[in-house]
């Protein structure tokens, strides 16, 4: 629990929280909209919320470009950049985030043309562990910009980002069902088919549903609203909710809801805004460990998690989620120097998850997989260190803007190393 909250309304108020707060030897985090499954944002110390910190700065047409401060939500910069005639260029499946807290963790959707949110950013304001406002941007201290694009919320707090967007596009999407094993025989030449691939396979199952969105110059012609209502909030939150309880009380019966969860996926085809494409609502509560692997590894990845549903004593209700990114030169990025595949493992909350994300993060060892920040795995400073080339350039950043640990936390003293 926090010792305090506090919700600044300035770049100053929060460099004086963080200054007092440094001169009283307190600890500081902030936290954005408190979406991580791992405690990347809790404190003992003083919590700050940024919610209040949440303005759009300026909007720069020429460049496409757009200064928000950095509590604003994904949502609203979304509905931001519409009105703007502009777009992120690729988002992730929900829009809850905050700008400042989905970069922080490298939050990414899928597409292996496009990086994770991080990638867009071109500039940044944030105040150090001391209290003082450092800037950087490409212009002015690009190597700062790269490092503390992902920063776990470990370098500073950040108040102000600057996005490089693209003009405001529309997705047709097309969902539909199919056999795993001929998507997986053919998931290369698959996932750089389209501008956005995806897939969604429940365990047990011989099929998967595959999510194609690809950049059109249709007009948006969305789903009715009921349809919307039906798909989205009845199927994939309230039934599927109601199915994951039954499974949780009687989990003998897990491999039977398991497969009516898998026969209830549906084909639909629509051209719709691409925020609106991207995001979705997410009401039913789970537990969620993803990995990024080589790309080249990921179908040969997904094979070996099937295998395991064979041994798991653990029944499981949630899908597994399959998505691909591209590579970038962010340090701490779970993407940094390779064309990343996704395999994201789900449970329903309350069910027994340590067994099944231990296993699966076995075999994620195997190619030197690297855990989403926000979500949960067991791996250690010493596990990861290797596995990111550049680990250095972030523990040199981390000893000049925060040399007295005034943002550390447990979770980060476990990941990163003390401080
Ligand atoms: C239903 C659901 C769906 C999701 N879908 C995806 C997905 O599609 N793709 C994906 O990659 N991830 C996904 N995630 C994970 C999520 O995007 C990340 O965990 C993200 O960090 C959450 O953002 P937040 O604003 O809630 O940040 P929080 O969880 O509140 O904080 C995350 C980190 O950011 C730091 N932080 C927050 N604000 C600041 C600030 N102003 N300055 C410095 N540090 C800050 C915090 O201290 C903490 O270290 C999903 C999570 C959920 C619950």
């Amino acid at each position: 629990m926090p010792a305090d909250q506090r919700y600044p309304v300035s770049t100053e108020d929060v460099a004086s929280i963080v200054a007092s707060a440094f001169a009283f030897g307190q600890r500081v985090k902030a936290i954005g909209g408190g979406h991580s499954f791992t405690a990347v944002a809790a404190t003992d110390g003083v919590q700050l919320s940024l919610d209040q910190l949440a303005r759009v700065v300026d909007v720069d047409a020429v460049h496409q470009r757009i200064t928000v401060q950095a509590g604003m939500r994904l949502h609203r910069l979304n509905d931001v950049l519409a009105d703007a005639g502009l777009a992120m260029p690729n988002l992730g499946d929900i829009d809850r985030q905050s700008i400042a807290g989905a970069i922080a963790t490298a939050t990414h959707g899928t597409g292996l043309a496009l990086g994770n949110l991080a990638t867009t950013v071109v500039g940044m304001e944030l105040v150090d562990g001391h209290g003082h406002v450092v800037r950087c941007s490409i212009d002015d201290d690009p190597e700062l910009l790269r490092v503390a694009r992902v920063g776990l919320g470990a370098l500073g707090i950040v108040t102000e980002v600057t996005l490089q967007c693209v003009p405001a596009f529309n997705l047709h999407v097309a969902e539909t069902v199919e056999m795993l094993d001929d998507v997986l025989d053919d998931l290369p030449a698959q996932s750089a088919a389209v501008d956005h691939f995806e897939l969604y396979w429940m365990p047990g199952s011989r099929r998967c549903q595959v999510k194609r969105n690809r950049r059109t110059d249709e007009r948006a012609a969305s789903q009715s609203r009921w349809g919307y209502v039906r798909d989205k909030w009845v199927g994939e939150n309230l039934a599927f909710g109601a199915v994951c309880r039954v499974g949780r009380r009687f989990p003998r019966l897990a491999p039977r809801i398991a497969r009516i969860v898998a026969s209830a996926a549906t084909e639909r085809e629509l051209v719709d805004r691409s925020d609106r494409a991207f995001c979705s609502p997410r009401m039913v509560r789970f537990v969620e460990m993803e990995y990024g692997i080589p790309v080249e590894h990921l179908a040969d990845a997904v094979r070996r998690v099937r295998e395991l549903f064979r041994n798991l004593p653990t029944p499981v209700l949630f899908p597994i989620e399959v998505r691909v990114s591209a590579a970038d030169d962010i340090p701490l990025s779970t993407a940094f120097g390779r064309p990343s595949g996704w395999i994201a493992v789900h449970q329903y909350q309350g069910m027994p998850f340590e067994e099944y994300f231990a296993a699966v993060e076995r075999i994620m060892d195997d190619y030197d997989g690297r855990p989403h920040w926000g979500k949960l795995h067991f791996q250690r400073a010493a596990t990861l260190a290797p596995r990111y080339p550049r680990w250095d350039d972030f523990a040199a950043a981390r000893a000049r803007l925060d040399p007295d640990g005034t943002f550390a936390n447990p979770y980060l003293e476990r990941v990163l190393g003390a401080r």
